[in-house]
């Protein structure tokens, strides 16, 4: 086992750059319906609508790379990527180092001694 003492405060900055860009990815996907609305009480013709999802497609896209290229501050890995699979939870899907690791001091001690 690794040093139950570590320093979660210095895993602050690249935690917090991954909580950022979740939120990014999240606002795009939740901005969708109230766009389309948006956009279709403007102009509801197809061409607009079709450049409007395609907008959105490119902003989903970029963030949803952005998101998964972040690693880890502990182990360096893909924090939201394993293998072929990127799920979006909130602990490392490699040491299970949780997003708010540095937050709460306290919670990854408690999870590394299995309580
Ligand atoms: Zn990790």
């Amino acid at each position: 086992m690794t040093d139950t003492n570590e320093n979660m405060s210095e895993y602050g900055p690249a935690l917090k750059l991954i909580r950022r860009r979740r939120r990014y990815f999240f606002g795009v996907i939740l901005v969708y319906i109230p766009a389309i609305w948006f956009i279709h009480g403007i102009s509801p013709a197809n061409k607009t609508m079709f450049s409007t999802i395609g907008i959105w497609v490119i902003l989903l896209l970029i963030t949803c790379l952005g998101s998964a290229i972040t690693r880890c501050p502990r182990c360096g890995n893909y924090f939201h990527v394993h293998g072929m699979s990127m799920l979006y939870l909130r602990r490392c899907l490699h040491c299970q180092l949780h997003i708010n690791a540095d937050k709460v001091p306290y919670r990854s001690t408690i999870i590394k001694n299995g309580e």
